[in-house]
């Protein structure tokens, strides 16, 4: 086997062929790492990421342009939001982030607020490390607000930088994510809070990376919190209110997905000679292309990759069960396509000691008896007949 430096060459090597000939590699941020945990088993985009693929062009080269992505207006509006929050030195972010995750510390009074300008994202990160080093030691609240983090993602750094970090008296670290959408009556929307928690995750993945290096000169690591603070405007005033989110699974879930980028070698190694993402091929080369690598469709995938509405289109071409949704997709068990569903459940295919079978089979003939009105036919089978 070749040494770690020469194959991390030929990956890149690779990786650029992928891409192809004069394509720069698209720069991965929070969204889209936390976007790969929202469907953890998909080889296809796990691929195209770890490629530095830009699958918006792709899309738009397919036919099946995205209509991923946040829109002009929302985006002003969050940055109005967040504004708002963060006035007056972020008095009122640090009294939710004492009332919802630290009340038994002493109120954050004037906390401190550390000026993370610097050149570069390189001198930003690095700024950052020395600001939450010197406020760790502090003993009292410190706000940084827009710090600069760095995460290893398939051998290159990735830059991430989150709404804001906070430090509590006892030096844990809090990572702050302040979005747009209302939180009613103390909940929001679980969909987009699943989104920003995954978001938040990708950050303390990042923050314990700077953590362990703070711990190495022989003081004990700081210790980043699996609880993030959440804010977002009460009701429908933009007045700011906040939930505290358990990120551990997000973290768990994230943390996987980038070590397996770490070997989209193996996915790469398994693609026939000469494949190519380029948007600049036919857009039959390009769909040959990208059906040669596995993909697991889900409903989910629309609000999470730029690939969804080409992804559906060829899961709904083959019968997928998956474009159903996960949920169906369990309850059929090995049926994999709609046909294999139907041909089941009239009796054509299937075992009918298979729970799944037997279910489909009981359904079909119930709708076939509430369609003509007869009565309930004898059972076919003996699991049938101790349904209730
Ligand atoms: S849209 Fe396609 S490529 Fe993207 S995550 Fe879903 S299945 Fe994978």
């Amino acid at each position: 086997m070749p040494p770690p430096r020469t194959r991390g060459k030929a990956l890149r090597h690779r990786l650029a062929e992928l891409r192809g000939s004069g394509v720069a590699a698209k720069a991965l941020d929070a969204r889209a790492l936390a976007a790969l945990a929202a469907n953890p088993g998909c080889r296809r985009r796990a691929l195209l990421d770890g490629a530095g693929v830009d699958k918006t062009a792709l899309a738009g080269a397919l036919g099946a342009p995205s209509a991923f992505g946040q829109s002009q207006f929302a985006l002003t509006r969050g940055n109005a939001f967040e504004a708002r929050v963060k006035t007056d030195g972020g008095a009122e972010l640090l009294r939710l982030v004492h009332q919802r995750l630290d009340p038994g510390a002493e109120p954050p009074g004037r906390a401190g607020v550390p000026d993370l300008t610097a050149v570069g994202p390189e001198g930003r990160t690095a700024r950052t490390a020395l600001a939450l080093r010197e406020a760790t030691g502090a003993g009292a609240w410190t706000l940084l607000d827009h710090p600069m983090l760095a995460l290893e993602v398939a051998g290159s750094p990735v830059f991430l930088e989150p709404d804001a970090v906070v430090v509590h008296p006892d030096g844990t670290w809090t990572v702050v994510e302040i979005k747009s959408f209302p939180m009613l009556d103390g909940s929001a929307d679980p969909a987009k809070v699943g989104t920003a928690a995954r978001q938040a995750a990708v950050y303390v993945l990042a923050l314990e990376d700077v953590a362990a290096r703070l711990g190495q000169d022989g003081t004990a690591a700081p210790r980043v919190r699996h609880r993030v603070l959440l804010v977002c405007p009460k009701d429908f005033s933009n007045l700011p209110t906040a939930s505290a989110v358990d990120v551990r699974k997000q973290r768990a879930v994230t943390a996987r997905q980038l070590a397996r980028l770490t070997r989209v070698q193996d996915i790469a190694d398994a693609l026939p000679e000469g494949t190519c993402f380029s948007p600049e091929l036919p857009a039959e080369e390009l769909t040959a292309a990208v059906e040669a690598v596995p993909a697991t469709y889900a409903p989910e995938c629309l609000a999470a990759c730029e690939l969804a509405f080409h992804c559906r289109a060829r899961s709904r071409a083959r019968g997928a069960v998956t474009a159903l949704g996960r949920a169906a997709r369990a309850e059929l068990g090995g049926l994999a396509t709609v046909d294999d569903v139907l041909a089941a459940a009239h009796g054509e295919a299937g075992d009918p000691d298979d729970p799944a079978v037997a279910a489909l089979r009981r359904a079909a003939r119930l709708r076939t008896e509430a369609l003509s009105g007869l009565p309930e036919a004898e059972p076919h089978h003996p699991r049938e007949a101790a349904c209730p």
